[in-house]
Order: structure tokens, then sequence, then C-alpha cells
């Protein structure tokens, strides 16, 4: 697959490998993972998954761009390069960075690499599944990072989706720089949609005794409970409790919503 830009010199596979463990790892990209002869990532996402065949590079989570360039550089010497990205690779990862670079002012230089992204288990799916089908109707995802993108911004896309009643999952919830996002995500949401709707905090979704979800309300969620690996889902008005007989709890949305009129 050269398309009409002349022979292919390289490759470059963007894959996600899950939010936890091997087994949220889907057999397309274990087989990209074996095939490959360099691994680009965040060193500890590489850790679990490199081998004694490849090429390791690992990197700090925040030069993105710096690592996708990097990436495509060593494709374009002909090597078979796979960066590896937790969840799924086009969910705040570097899918997108690799693109970026891509449409870049260097793009030139890497005419030939042929480019393929590999989906993975994203945080949101991971997270939705062990509370049950918290987003089981529409629902939309938005990180809480301000690296990327003003304040102002988030604090709309936040009020607006409170006030369309989409049950929401927050990425990136807190930063070291800004511990204070997450409570005031909350705040704009509970303006829009009262004290009562549900909000679950899920941390370290799969990785052991690590894992710890939280059901919640916005009149009585801590914010400070979350970390830098828990995903915030927030339930819109119809998403509610189901208790079991044996005493277990479960997070739903209906498919349906009852019309207001
Ligand atoms: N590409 C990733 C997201 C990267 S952003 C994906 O699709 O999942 C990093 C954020 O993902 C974290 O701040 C946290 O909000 C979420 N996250 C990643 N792994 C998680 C896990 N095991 N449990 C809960 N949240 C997780």
């Amino acid at each position: 697959m050269s398309g009409d830009g002349g022979p292919v010199v390289g490759r470059l596979s963007v894959v996600g490998v899950g939010p936890a463990g091997p087994e949220w790892i889907t057999p397309e990209v274990a087989a990209r993972l074996e095939a490959a002869t360099d691994l680009v990532g965040y060193g500890p996402y590489l850790e679990r998954i490199a081998g004694p065949h490849h090429r390791v590079h690992a990197s700090d989570n925040r030069e993105e761009l710096a690592r996708a360039m990097h990436a495509l550089d060593m494709a374009a010497e002909g090597r078979d390069v796979v960066v590896v990205s937790g969840g799924d690779p086009g969910v705040f990862a570097m899918a997108a960075a690799i693109f970026e670079a891509l449409e870049g002012a260097q793009a030139q230089r890497w005419a030939g690499v042929e480019v393929d992204v590999t989906p993975g288990v994203s945080a949101m799916q991971a997270a939705a599944a062990r509370l049950g089908a918290p987003l089981g109707n529409d629902f939309c995802v938005i990180s809480l990072s301000d690296n990327l993108k003003p304040w102002s911004l988030i604090q709309r896309r936040v009020r607006l989706a409170a006030e369309a009643d989409f049950a929401m999952a927050f990425y990136n919830p807190i930063s070291r720089a800004r511990p204070w996002q997450l409570g005031e995500a909350l705040g704009i949401v509970r303006e829009a949609q009262g004290p009562d709707t549900l909000v679950m905090l899920a941390t370290a979704v799969g990785r052991g005794e690590r894992e710890d979800v939280q059901i919640s309300t916005l009149g009585e969620v801590d914010p400070t409970m979350a970390n830098m690996s828990t995903l915030v889902i927030v339930g819109a008005a119809s998403t509610r409790v189901l208790e079991r007989p044996s005493g277990r709890r479960h997070v739903y949305t209906p498919r349906y919503v009852e019309s207001a009129e």
C-alpha cells in the first residue's frame, strides 16, 4: 500500500495495550508487537510488553511529539516500529501525535513510511464494564488536562454536556499542577444536573489490588480520592444503581430516555 507517494521504506504501527495487564491486549496488537523490531513509548508500558528481540525506546510521558518524530525516523530507516499507548491509541494518546508530525514541516522525510493504527481497550470501557453499563446511552468523553487546551474550553464543554444530559467520562482528572480541576468540573455538572447525579471514581482498573471503584453522588463525592490513574464517570439523569439479590451493586444507563414532554 504505497499509494502514489513512491515505495514503502518502513512501517510504523500505533497500538493500544489496554489499561492494565495482558488479558486486555487484543490478539491483533499482540501480533504487531511480536513482529516489531522497535518499541517506542512511555517506559512503564514498555516494561509490561517488551520481548528479548525488541529494541526499546522509552521516553517521558510528556514528550509525545518528539517521540512521534523519533519513531517515524526509525521507520524511515526501514525498521518495523510499534508505538505503544496505554488503553486505545486514539484516545488522548499517541495516534494523533503521529498524524500531527505527519502534517508538520518535516513530513517529507517520512514520505515512504506506511502508518497504521490498531485499537485497544480504552480505560472508559474497562471502568464502565466494572460498574455495569453506565455508558449504555449517549455519552461524551473529556480530558480534564489543560496542557494542550485552555481550561475555559474544558469548562464550556463540561457545562454544555451536562446541560444536554450526557453521561460523561473524564480522563486525566487530576494533575500535579492543578489538583482542583476535578472538583471544579464536578461543580459545573452539579449546577446543571443536581446533587443526586451519580459519579463513579474508577482507579487503576484491572491492576489487581490497586483497583478501586467507588459509586457516589455529586453531593457526596470527595474529588481528592481521584488520582492520575482514575477514570471518572458522571451519570446522566437516567443513570441508576441496580442492587442484585447478592447485594452487589451495578450502575447502568438504560438504552431508552423517557420523553420530557
Ligand atoms: N489512551 C488511554 C488514555 C490515556 S490518558 C486510554 O484509551 O485509556 C490517561 C488517563 O487514562 C488517566 O489519567 C486515567 O484517567 C485513564 N486511565 C488509564 N488507565 C486507567 C486504569 N487502569 N484505570 C482507570 N483509569 C485509567
